[in-house]
């Protein structure tokens, strides 16, 4: 067990702490809502240090990042547990789950390090359940992964606090954050709140961070034009229309197997508004959607990178710019 990062002492041994907007209290003996930090004798303790469930080589495109060094393999690792409790989840196996009813394997910080050079990968990706709750042994990585020049990247929910995020982003490369809807939409199907996601956005973008959203498109509860275009809205008042959004389907899955999967061109649809309200860089996500998962040039509109799946067919640009007109390509190209 591996003491936690940001939390506090409280009167009779109970700790709070401060990782993320729940600041769930604990008494001895109990665990934070994210069910792998447990609070032993008045000190707060992450029980999935060193402990990955899920370890394999993703292309960067699955997470998605499609500009974010196109064709690498990511590194892409994950404990047990999640913060959020979305009934859509799909890895609720190993994120919905308290870390001793999954298998686990022990895996040093170093250890995975050695793996990455290993395997020859310049990029490591913290995703698949939610990367804040193993705050601490994605810090020890980060941080060894900088030294050696190897890249950070998270795929996240972004309901974190300020604090612990601003440290992380010291040593963040890249980052894919789903942006999910509206604050209902947050507290009926994700049990949380949307501030705290937005606050986090702005502080990556803010800190400079490579940044990609993902909104996943899920009928009856976020499908409608009113809705997509609040988020676009958002991003280009807070952001810029330089940060790529991937709007992806739904499809049935964990306790919304009821919920009809999102039809193709309702996702297609979304990408049209979005690129005509402005946005440079649209993507569609779980449909195959060959113009949807095309980089155009927003200069001479011309296709620059060319995707297959998660594979790259085609890399036109030339120093991350269009070969044809010379328009810069937002993104990070090596
Ligand atoms: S990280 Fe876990 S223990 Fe900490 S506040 Fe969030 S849910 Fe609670
Ligand atoms: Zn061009």
């Amino acid at each position: 067990m591996k003491e936690a990062l940001f939390y506090k002492k409280l009167k009779d041994k109970e700790v709070q702490c401060q990782l993320c907007p729940r600041f769930c209290v604990i008494k001895p003996g109990n665990r934070g809502n994210c069910g792998v930090r447990e609070n032993t004798n008045g000190k707060l303790y992450s029980l999935v240090y060193g402990k990955p469930v899920s370890i394999a080589l993703d292309p960067i495109e699955k997470k998605p990042l499609y500009h974010f060094l196109p064709g690498q393999q990511a590194l892409s690792i994950a404990t047990a547990g999640c913060n959020l409790h979305c009934l859509y989840c799909q890895n609720w196996e190993i994120s919905q789950c308290r870390p001793e009813k999954v298998a686990s394997f022990s895996m040093p910080p170093k250890r995975v390090i050695e793996e990455a050079i290993n395997r020859e990968v310049n990029i490591i990706s913290y995703t698949y359940t939610e990367p804040t709750i193993f705050f601490e042994y994605m810090i020890d990585i980060a941080k060894l992964a900088r030294e050696k020049k190897i890249r950070n990247t998270i795929v996240t929910n972004g309901f974190i606090n300020s604090e612990p995020l601003t440290e992380l982003c010291k040593y963040l490369d890249g980052s894919n954050i789903d942006f999910k809807g509206s604050d209902e939409f947050y507290k009926k199907l994700s049990g949380a709140w949307r501030k705290p996601v937005e606050e986090a956005i702005k502080i990556m973008h803010e800190k400079g961070i490579w940044l990609e959203l993902t909104n996943l498109i899920i009928p009856g509860y976020n499908d409608k034009e009113k809705n997509i275009l609040e988020i676009i809205n958002w991003i280009k008042e807070n952001l810029s229309v330089d940060v790529p959004l991937h709007l992806s389907a739904f499809y049935p899955t964990y306790k919304m197997l009821e919920t009809p999967a999102t039809k193709p061109e309702i996702v297609i649809k979304a990408r049209k508004i979005a690129m005509k309200a402005g946005l440079r860089y649209v993507y569609t996500g779980n449909i195959p959607d060959k113009e949807g998962s095309t980089t155009f040039c927003p200069g001479c509109k011309k296709p620059v990178i060319i995707r297959q799946g998660f594979y790259i067919k085609e890399n036109r640009l030339i120093d991350g710019r269009c070969p044809e007109c010379g328009e810069k390509i937002a993104g990070v190209w090596k």
